[in-house]
């Protein structure tokens, strides 16, 4: 199983190589065939399994596909995540597998000044990782507008529910595209992932390692 069987293009399998990234880790030869389809999907995976990949690469692939470019204050796709560390992890990953391409990733975190991101968010990004509180704070000051955004990621979702959430993300989640694709990852999934489930992904299929 290497990249080139999972339809990656290989502009993107020519840079992962170049990073040692050769072999498909077991969540990516599972999720990324359904996510290049379009399929939701709900993955049970721990950090360091390779789940980043899992879903960027995809993601990458289709926005690479569709040769837009984000207009300003919008996101083509956006990656929740519960703490600012791993949020960043996130954005670094991104952005060396971005590498080479046209696509802008960006974090937006709290503890970090907002004035900057306000002013950066002006010119659009491709893919957006941040915190939902920091998320919201931007989306109250109409630095930023979702109804272009047409990939969702939640990574670390029983963390965000265990953090409290909830409520953030029923505010954010409707303000998206439709349709969207929309991928969940947690690390366990306790009986309220259901209830997350249903109300954000549609027919989703789960992978698990
Ligand atoms: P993650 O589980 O997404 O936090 O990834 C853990 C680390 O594994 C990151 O530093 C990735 O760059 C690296 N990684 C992801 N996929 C692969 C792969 N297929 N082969 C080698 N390293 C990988």
């Amino acid at each position: 199983m290497d990249f080139d069987m999972l339809g990656l293009a290989p502009r993107l399998i020519k840079e992962l190589e170049r990073q040692g990234i050769t072999d498909p880790t077991p969540i990516q030869a599972q999720a990324i065939p359904h996510a290049m389809n379009g399929r939701d999907v709900m993955g049970l995976a721990q950090t360091g399994s390779g789940k980043t990949a899992a879903f960027g690469l995809p993601m990458i692939d289709m926005l690479l596909k569709e040769q837009g470019k984000p207009e300003g204050k919008t996101a083509r796709a956006l990656i929740l995540a519960p703490t600012r560390e791993l949020a960043k992890q996130i954005q670094e990953n991104l952005a060396a597998y971005t590498t080479g391409t046209h696509l802008k990733t960006m974090l937006v975190v709290g503890g970090a000044g907002i004035t900057g991101q306000i002013r950066k968010l002006e010119r659009g990004v491709d893919l957006l990782v941040a915190t939902p509180g920091r998320l919201i704070d931007l989306l109250e000051r109409r630095a930023v507008r979702l109804g272009d955004t047409k990939f969702l990621v939640l990574d670390e979702a029983d963390q965000m529910l265990d953090m409290g959430f909830i409520h953030a993300l029923r505010q954010i989640a409707p303000l998206l595209a439709k349709p969207r694709q929309t991928m969940l990852f947690s690390a366990t999934m306790p009986k309220l992932m259901g209830e997350l489930a249903g109300a954000f992904l549609e027919n989703p299929i789960r992978v698990q390692v």
